[in-house]
Parts: C-alpha cells; structure tokens; sequence
C-alpha cells in the first residue's frame, strides 16, 4: 500500500500532527494536517482523503463527534465510508467503546507507536477497498436485477414465509408484495393458481425446481412473473428468482400481432387469413365455401389528389364497412394495399347472388374523407370450395384470377367466378398488353366516327370520336378490350394525347371540306388527372387552326364523381380555355346532384342502359324523363346514347332529348365513311348544300 493514498491527520497537538505525518510521509503516503474537526471537515471536501487519524479530544467539536458528521455525510457522500482511525488512550475502554459507536473503523492507542500505525492502516485502508468493491457489485447488481426486471424471493414450506430480495418492490411496483405462499396464490387466476400450486406440491415433494410463467394481480397491478428456483434447500426453503416479462411478452405480442394483423385496418393479414381458412377447411372438409377478393379502384388518385392519408381513410372505412356487412361467420382480409379478402362459408350456389346484393354492391358508395365526397368502386373476383381450389392458397389465386378478368372486361363492381373466366384469357390479356405497347408507334390506332343527330330538325352537328385498334393478327379490337389495359399500365395518358391530336387534324380536314361540326372526344381518368391537360388540348387545337368550342370533352360520370371537388376544378380549368364539357354514361351511379349542378357543363349524355328500355319499359322511360328534365333545368344539351330503333327514337323525341346517337343512324365509321354519311344524310335532311 505504499502508493500515493491521501492521508488526513487530525490533532490539536501540533507535535503529533508533525510526528504523524512526517513518518507516515516516509512511507509513501501523502499527508494533511487539520487541528480541529471544522479544518478536518473542509479538507474531506477539498482532498478526499482515502483514510483520517482522529484524535479524541479537541477544542470545538471532539473526534467523536467529527467521526459521526462524516458518517452523516457532512464532508460529502464520497467520504462517507472512508475508513476513520481513532486515536484514544491505551487503556481508555469508554473511548474505545464510543469511538466505535461514532463509526470510527478501528482505533489507535497513543502514545503512537510509528511502525504499527503504519501497519495498522495499511490494512485498513485494504479492508476499505475491499468494502467498495463489495458495495460496487451489490449497487451493480441491484441496478442490473432493476433494468431485467429481475429479483428473488423465498419461500419457506414449514411456515409458509415468502420473502422478497431488497430491489423486488422497486421492480414490480405493488403497494405490498405477499408475505405468504397462500397470499400469492390468491393473486392469481384460477388456471395459474392450479399449475402454480402443482409446481410447489411438486417442489416440496419431489425437490425439484420450479419453472413456469403466471400473471400475478389484475388491472394495472398485473404483472406476468416468471418464476424459477433450484431444489428444496435442506432447511426446507424454497430458494428463486422472478422475473417481470410483462413488458416483454407485451411486446411480443404487438410483433405477432403486426406480423399477422394489418395496422390500418385491424383486419389479418394474407398468411393468418389463409391458415384460418385452412383451419376451418380442415375441420370440416365436406362445407362449401366462397373466396371473393375485391380491388379498391383507383386508390392511387385519392393518394395523389387528396393525399396518402385520405386514401388510408377510405381503405379504413372501406375495411370497416365489409366487416360490418358480411355475415359473422366469414373471414376478413386484407392482402394487399388496396385489395381485400372475404371466406364466407356457403351453402348453395344461389347464396352467392344473394352475398352479392346485401353486402358486396352496397360497398360501392361514396364516403367522405378530409372534407371531400368520393366515390369508392372496386372489382371483385370470386372462387368456390371446393371446385376452383382444395385449399386458402389456391382459393385465393382462383378468385383473383376472376377479379382481374373482371377488370380486364371493365365490369366493374360485378362479380366475376372463377368458372365463369376463360383461363386463357388471363394469358391473352397478358399478350394484348405487349402488344399494345407497341402499337403506337407501329400506327395501329385509328379513329372512328358516330355522328350524332338533333332529333328536332334532322341536322347532323356533332360526331364522337371513338379508339380503334388494328392488331395485326387479330383485327380491329374493341376499345373495351383494350381501354382497360392501357388505363392500368398508364399508356392511356400517351395514346389519349394522340386521340386529342388526330381528332383535331380530322376536324381540320372536315372543316376545310366546309362541315361545321363538333368533335366530341373522350378523356379517361387517368389523362383526366394529367396536370398540364388542359394547355396540351389547347396547343392541339391551336396548332390545327380549330377553335376550343369545335372541341367537346366527355368524362364518365364515375370519373366525376370519383373527387368531385378535385373535377370541379379541372372541369373549371378547361372551360375557362373555351372547351365544351359533356358528362357522358350519365345515370349509371353516384352522381351527387349538388356537384353536378356545379360543373360547368353544356352536355349530358344519357347512358345507353336506359335507352335500351326506353320503349318497353315504363321506369326506363321515368328515367330518362327526369334526365331530361334535369339537364334542360340546367340548360344542358341532353344526348341519349346507342338508340337503335325507331321507336327509341319517336320515345326519345317525345321525351324531350335534343339529340341521339346509335346504330340506328350509323355505326362509329372511319372518316371517309362518315364524311359520305354526313354528307348525304344531312343532305337528305337538312343541310342542304353543304358538301
Ligand atoms: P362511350 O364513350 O360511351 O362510347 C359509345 C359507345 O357506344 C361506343 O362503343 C359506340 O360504338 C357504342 N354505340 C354507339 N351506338 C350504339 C348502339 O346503337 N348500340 C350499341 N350497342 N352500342 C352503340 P365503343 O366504340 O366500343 O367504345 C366503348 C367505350 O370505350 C366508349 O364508350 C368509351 O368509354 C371508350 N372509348 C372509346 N374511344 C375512346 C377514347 O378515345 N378514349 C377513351 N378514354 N375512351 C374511349
Ligand atoms: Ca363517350
Ligand atoms: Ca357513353
């Protein structure tokens, strides 16, 4: 112990002090000097020294008395347990006996004898060292039990005693831990308290140890403890440990919870789905069940127009509104972002068409979200068990086969069973889209053209300029067919942009031949949404000498009003610009006739659907009567669409529409075919000397 350790000498006699400190200076120590307690006390605070000589009598405070300041902590929490020599009489027992009562460590009798003091305090000063390391590990494993939540108890099986470790109420936070074995079987719940007992039975007889995991308490005060000990100690004790997993299998809860729940939606995801399904598959394999998948509809658009945040809204309405309305015993999943799941136990063939009017159309509706009203369709596709798949897995493919069929043939919101799709054409879909995103620039599209007739004089004013496809193999495609794909992989921005372009070059050359017609051309969503729309239209029309009122734009109803506030505000862009505006498939769904009174329209087509019926069927005829109404309240230009008969017509004249268009005038033609068309037609009607 000879390195440099601070010594403090404190005496009143200064021959002492000297002869003290000059001998233990000798011996490697580093030595200072105080003559009463008060000096002592501020070189405690300014050195820390590692061990004091205190001599009894002093003037002002004696050594005892310095002895129990230091003890309290006066000369600071670091000196508190430093080792303190006193030095007394030799054969002075009272002081001695006080001395240590004060908390003095060991004493020294005087007169001094230098070679055993030395002596003396070296091992005093090692017996210190030792105590700090012992109180180190005990503060670190108490402050380790605390961060594991970790602590011990004992239980004594003759009395039934339990204990608990010093740092055990710090950890589990009970107003009183339980004092008996009794007392903590009664925190428990009666399964936990069963095993619990059978493990201690267990212990006792057989002196094995204790494992297992109960939750002790209830509410706020429960806590899950694992509990473990060794064999029965000789005594008939009981010696464990506990630990509190409350925290940890919280956690390990929300992992598994997350890993198989949606966090948005609260519903189980793709893998729990399928396991359940199997499950119940399994425990009864002869029970016929349906798979259906639904397809949320241009999600994206509300993610880009109203935000990523209204779009998990209307994903978490739209979530809420399928739980509610399908029947209890089905399944419900949600397996993509914008793609849900639904088992539903079945039990005849005829129960689907029923599934299909109470729960699955009525899901098509609008919802609001972030102070906007939109319109929310989906596609569904539908399988059954046990002839389309034996399992979840295969279900599940079989039904989204149907659903992208269903997609591919643009029949939204209807379902589509998997016995009902050609299974090759999912592969001839796959095909087409290759090829169509070559068929731009190999020229393949064409524009075809149906004029439209105002049915109060005969004239032909418009025509509507319609998408065709030259394939090379196939032949003309029809824009049903091919519409759908080039919306979903996005060419229908590029190909649209052409429609635009060689409508307005054909209106030129028309125009130039002295036709004076307006060209109606249709927009889809998608292109709809383009933010420089509306100056790209203008430079078409610019660049062909037309002017923006030769041009008449037609959006779908359900393009409208899928954000109406967001249409309203394109619809306002382009009519600013001179455009006319026509709303086309007009009565299919979800128009909110505040919107619609809104936009600025000039035209409303009504939907083929009602003309169809418009001569046999009295609600038809409703229909299209307060169409008509409607629009001219408005002041709109009422267009009813694919009028095949005259009797639609003589209907449609009665009823009021101001023009039609349909097979009973003329199929869409290509331009030469038109042109003959509009102009001996419109000769024979009206427009004499046109052409
Ligand atoms: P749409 O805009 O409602 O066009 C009218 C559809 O009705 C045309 O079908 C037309 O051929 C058909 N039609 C006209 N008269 C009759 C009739 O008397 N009876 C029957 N059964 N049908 C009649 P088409 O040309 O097959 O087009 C289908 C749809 O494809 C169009 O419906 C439109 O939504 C879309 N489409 C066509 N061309 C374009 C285009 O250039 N761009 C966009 N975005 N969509 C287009
Ligand atoms: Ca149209
Ligand atoms: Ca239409």
């Amino acid at each position: 112990m000879t390195f440099m350790c601070r010594l403090l000498i404190v005496d009143d006699d200064p021959t002492i002090r000297l002869l003290v400190s000059s001998g233990l200076k000798r011996k490697g120590y580093e030595v200072f000097q105080a003559a009463d307690a008060e000096q002592a006390l501020v070189v405690f605070r300014d050195h820390s020294p590692d061990l004091a000589l205190i001599d009894v009598t002093m003037p002002g405070r004696n050594g005892f008395e310095l002895v129990q300041s230091i003890r309290r902590g006066e000369a600071g929490l670091a000196c508190q347990q430093v080792p303190l020599l006193m030095l007394t009489g030799s054969d002075d027992v009272t002081s001695i006996n006080q001395a240590f009562e004060s908390g003095a460590t060991d004493f020294i009798t005087k007169p001094i004898n230098l070679p055993l003091l030395a002596e003396r305090i070296k091992y005093a000063l090692r017996g210190a060292q030792r105590e700090k390391a012992l109180r180190d590990t005990q503060l670190e494993q108490a402050s380790a039990c605390k961060l594991a939540r970790l602590g011990f108890w004992q239980l004594n099986f003759t009395d039934d005693h339990l204990s608990w470790s010093a740092g055990a109420h710090d950890v589990l936070q009970w107003p009183a831990l339980p004092e008996s074995g009794e007392q903590l079987l009664t925190l428990l719940s009666p399964k936990d308290r069963l095993r619990l007992q059978a493990s201690l039975s267990d212990a006792e007889a057989s002196g094995e140890g204790i494992n297992l995991e109960v939750t002790v308490g209830s509410g706020v005060l429960a806590r899950k403890l694992r509990l473990q000990s060794g064999g029965k100690s000789e005594d008939n004790h009981l010696i464990g440990a506990f630990q509190d997993v409350t925290a940890l299998r919280a956690f390990e809860d929300k992992a598994i919870y997350l890993a198989e729940y949606d966090e948005l939606t609260n519903l189980p995801k793709r893998r729990l789905f399928l396991n359940l399904l199997d499950e119940q598959i399994n425990s009864a394999p002869e029970s016929p069940w349906m798979m259906l998948t639904l397809d949320v509809s241009r999600l994206h658009r509300i993610n880009d127009v109203l935000g990523i945040q209204a779009g998990d809204q209307v994903l978490t309405l739209f979530a809420q509104r399928l739980k509610q309305s399908t029947p209890e015993s089905a399944l419900v999943c949600r397996l993509e972002a914008d793609t849900f799941g639904v088992a539903v136990p079945q039990t005849s063939a005829k129960e689907i068409g029923v599934h299909y009017e109470d729960w699955i159309r009525p899901l098509a509706r609008h919802y609001v979200v972030s102070n906007s009203e939109v319109f929310v369709d989906f596609t569904a596709g539908g399988s059954l068990y046990p002839q389309d798949g034996h399992n979840g897995e295969e279900l599940l493919r079989t039904a989204l086969l149907a659903q992208r069929f269903s997609r591919y043939q643009a029949v939204a919101q209807r379902l589509v069973l998997f016995d009902e799709v050609d299974v090759y054409a999912d592969e001839e879909v796959l095909s087409l889209e290759t090829d169509l995103r070559k068929a731009l620039a190999r020229d393949e599209f064409f524009l075809v053209y149906q004029p439209q007739q105002r049915l109060s004089s005969g004239g032909f004013d418009g025509v509507e300029a319609l998408l065709r496809w030259r394939h090379p193999e196939r032949g003309v495609v029809s824009p049903a067919q091919f519409i759908p794909l080039l919306e979903e992989s996005g060419m229908i921005v590029e190909v649209g942009d052409w429609v635009i372009k060689e409508a307005c070059r054909q209106l030129a050359e028309w125009q130039h031949e002295g036709l004076d017609l307006c060209m109606g051309v249709n927009l889809s969503a998608l292109q709809f949404e383009q933010p420089g729309l509306a100056k790209q239209i203008a430079e078409h029309v610019a660049d062909h000498k037309l002017k923006p009122y030769h041009l008449e734009l037609e959006i779908t109803e359900s393009t409208a009003m899928s954000n109406p506030s967001a249409t309203l505000a394109i619809l306002h862009e382009l009519k600013g610009l001179g455009f006319r505006l026509a709303i086309d498939d007009f009565g299919t769904g979800h128009s909110s006739y505040e919107y619609l009174l809104r936009f600025p329209l000039n035209t409303l087509k009504i939907d083929r659907s009602f003309i169809t019926g418009v001569a046999d069927s009295r609600p038809s005829r409703a229909i299209v009567r307060s169409l008509t109404a409607l629009s001219q309240g408005l002041g709109l230009k009422t267009i009813a669409e694919g009028v095949e008969t005259q009797r639609q017509r003589d209907y449609l004249d009665a009823l009021d529409v101001d023009e039609i268009q349909g097979f009973l005038l003329a199929r869409p033609m290509e331009p030469s075919a038109c042109l003959a068309f509009l102009c001996t037609t419109a000769n024979a009607a009206l427009h004499e000397g046109m052409c």
